[in-house]
């Protein structure tokens, strides 16, 4: 019986991992669930899935939700959810969106748990501090980002062999094949639509303007220890092809499968098992039956080169990025700013940004937040 810890139980890939769990409940026991504000939907979780440890966003909330289950201890804010990833048990995880979630996944690492992480954020700010702790502690960090559990599955097998590629598939967005001038008139509307998969919204933004593949290529940069000039691009509209791995000897392994989410957090959870799942499997004379690629454009998608740049410039540019990145999605959506705004802001901020480097937890998040004061008094 794996002991799991779900931090962002209510987000999308929350309520996926428990649907998952609810199949299974031989093999998982739940000890944490934490939301932010999703109070009616948590409550209906604690009571099908029992946890000990439960945390959300408000104290008036938490308040709330004491009353309702006398017995249960309660936390909230960011205490509260490094108090749930910290809770005794086997498995963290990390479904938070964005930097938030960096000091829960190093606690969680800190007391010995495995973790499986859809939260990119933070390997994109904290990768050497996270990657030196999962090495540290010995645990397994599972990557639950269906590019990354397509190459960690690639990957498995096949350890101490040279790799000479990662090919990073993308769906390219609602707006692939777009020009510059097209990209200047988009709407928030347009940009919420995402061709192939439902996502929370500053994912789904993050995919519109590519920076989620930017943040991906660091990711893996740090989850399987390429360098970045053997991460490349693949832009894959069908998103069937999950990702590939190319070796020294030209052979080529890849994933596939339909593009459900449930299917990456359930290699993530059961590993090294694998879990049956009751859903269809891909049909190859229907989904799969036409697979195209094709090249990305990163002088349009302006985030995908930006997020080469600020990676292979190290320090403390990573952690501007993704800062910067998190405050103008959140602008975009409040619709303060425009859709191309997002990329000419985080040209001009790397540009003059002044670097740090050998940065510490307590450095990263320093900066981050004085990246988001900056952009905030700025706009
Ligand atoms: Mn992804």
């Amino acid at each position: 019986m794996k002991k799991v810890a779900i931090l962002g139980s209510t987000g999308s890939i929350g309520t996926q991992a428990l649907d998952v769990i609810r199949g299974r409940r031989a093999d998982f026991e739940i000890t944490a669930l934490t939301c932010g504000t999703n109070i009616e939907l948590i409550t209906e979780q604690i009571k099908e899935f029992n946890p000990k440890i439960v945390a959300v966003g408000s104290a008036e909330d938490a308040g709330r939700l004491q009353s309702i289950f006398p017995e249960l201890d309660i936390y909230y804010g960011e205490e509260g959810q490094i108090t749930a990833a910290e809770s005794e048990g086997d498995i963290l995880l990390n479904s938070l969106m964005g930097m938030r979630g960096l000091v829960p996944t190093y606690r969680a690492i800190e007391m010995g748990k495995d973790i499986a992480l859809a939260n990119k954020e933070t390997l994109v700010a904290g990768g050497q501090v996270v990657m030196d702790a999962v090495s540290r502690n010995n645990v397994k960090m599972l990557p639950v980002d269906s590019e990354h559990s397509a190459i960690f599955q690639c990957l498995e097998g096949n350890k101490g062999k040279k790799i000479s590629k990662i090919l990073l598939t993308a769906s390219g967005g609602p707006f692939r094949g777009y020009s510059m001038e097209e990209l200047e008139k988009v709407t928030l509307s347009q940009a919420l639509k995402h061709p192939k998969w439902t996502m929370g919204r500053k994912i789904t933004i993050d995919s519109a303007t590519m920076m989620n593949k930017g943040l991906e290529v660091i990711e893996a940069k740090w989850l399987f220890d390429v360098p970045l000039d053997r991460i490349q691009i693949l832009v894959h509209p069908q998103s069937i092809v999950h990702s590939a791995v190319e070796f020294e000897d030209t052979s080529v392994i890849a994933q596939l499968g339909l593009p459900d989410m449930r299917i990456p957090i359930s290699v993530a959870l059961g590993y090294p098992d694998r879990i049956p799942y009751c859903g269809k499997g891909l049909d190859f004379f229907r989904e799969g039956a036409t697979l195209t690629f094709e090249e990305p454009n990163p002088e349009v998608f302006r985030c995908i080169k930006l997020a080469y740049q600020a990676s292979e410039a190290g320090g403390s540019y990573p952690v501007v990025l993704n800062g910067a990145n998190e405050v103008l999605v959140e602008k975009f959506l409040n619709e303060e700013i425009s859709f191309i705004d997002i990329q000419r802001t985080l040209e001009e901020m790397l540009e003059k940004h002044n670097p740090t480097y050998n940065l510490g937890l307590e450095d990263i998040i320093n900066i981050d937040q004085e990246i988001r004061k900056e952009i905030r008094e700025k706009i």
